[in-house]
C-alpha cells in the first residue's frame, strides 16, 4: 500500500515537471449517483469518480502495467473488457455496495467490474478477475481462502507475504491451514485470513506445475486440491507451509 502511494506520488511530482500529460479523457458516465471521468485504455476502461486528469493519466498508466504483468501469469479470457471504477470517495461506494469498513475494493469478476477506494493497491482486486477468467474457463467449486489468497499473493504491493502470514498467525488463533480452508461458514478473522492465505498461495504458486495451480484456482475446495495434488503431497505441502509459518 505505502509502495503504490510513494509510487503514486512520486510520478505525480515527476509530473508535474512535464508541460503535456499523455491520456485525455475519453467521455464521461453517468452511473451510480456519480458523473464519472472516462479513460479508455488498452487493457481496461478507467472510470473516475476525481477529476484530476494528470492522476488519472498516472494511474492508468500503473495500472496498465500491472495488467501486463498479471495477464503474463494468468492468461485472462475474458467476455468483455474489464472496467475499472476509481472512487475518490469510497465512503459514498461503501454505502452504496453495503461493504464492512475495513473493505477497499470488490470485484465482480463475471462481468469483468472492480470498484476500488482509489489508493487500493494495483493487483487485489484485477487478479480477482483474471483469476476467475484464467484460460477463459470459469472456476467449478469456490473457496475463500484460495480466492482471496490468490489476490493478495499478486496484489503487487512490496509487503512480504510470509511476514505478514507470520505475524497474523501470531496474533489471532492459528492451528491448521486446513481449518481456514475449510471454513466455510467464513468465521475466520478477515485479519487472518487474507495474509496467511496470500502466503500460502504464493507458497503455491512456488510449487506447482502451471496446470497445477490453475486447476486449483478453478476447483477450490479442499478435497479438489486432494485431487489436483495428490492428498499425500499436498498434505506434505501443507505441512511444510505451516512449518514455515511457525505452527
Ligand atoms: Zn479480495
Amino acid at each position: 500500500m505505502k509502495y503504490t502511494l510513494l509510487l503514486i506520488v512520486f510520478a505525480l511530482l515527476v509530473a508535474g515537471c512535464r508541460p503535456e500529460i499523455d491520456m485525455y479523457p475519453t467521455g464521461t458516465l453517468d452511473t451510480l449517483g456519480v458523473q464519472w471521468m472516462v479513460i479508455e485504455r488498452d487493457n481496461m476502461t478507467y472510470y473516475y469518480q476525481g477529476t484530476g486528469v494528470k492522476g488519472a493519466s498516472i494511474y492508468s498508466d500503473l495500472h496498465e502495467e500491472a495488467y501486463d504483468k498479471l495477464e503474463t501469469v494468468f492468461n485472462p479470457i475474458m467476455p468483455n473488457k474489464l472496467r475499472y471504477f476509481v472512487w475518490t470517495d469510497w465512503k459514498q461506494a461503501q454505502q452504496m455496495f453495503n461493504t464492512p469498513e475495513w473493505v477497499w475494493g470488490l470485484a465482480f469478476s463475471k462481468p469483468c467490474i472492480c470498484h476500488v477506494r482509489a489508493d487500493m493497491n494495483l493487483g487485489h482486486e484485477m487478479t480477482h478477475v483474471m483469476t476467475y477468467w484464467a484460460d477463459g474457463v470459469e472456476p467449478n467449486t469456490y473457496s475463500r481462502f484460495i480466492n482471496e489468497g490468490v489476490a493478495v499473493a499478486f496484489d503487487l504491493s512490496d509487503r512480504d507475504k510470509m511476514e505478514e502470514a507470520e505475524n497474523a498467525a501470531t496474533t489471532y488463533q492459528l492451528n491448521s491451514i486446513t481449518d481456514l480452508w475449510l471454513d466455510s461458514m467464513e468465521t475466520a478473522p478477515h485479519e487472518l485470513l487474507y495474509p496467511v492465505g496470500g502466503a500460502f498461495m504464493e507458497y503455491m504458486y512456488n510449487n506447482s506445475t502451471r496446470s497445477e495451480y490453475f486447476a486449483l484456482l478453478k476447483n477450490q475446495e479442499l478435497p479438489d486440491a486432494e485431487t489436483i495434488y495428490g492428498k499425500e503431497r499436498l498434505h506434505g505441502m501443507i505441512a511444510d507451509f505451516e512449518g514455515r509459518l511457525g505452527l
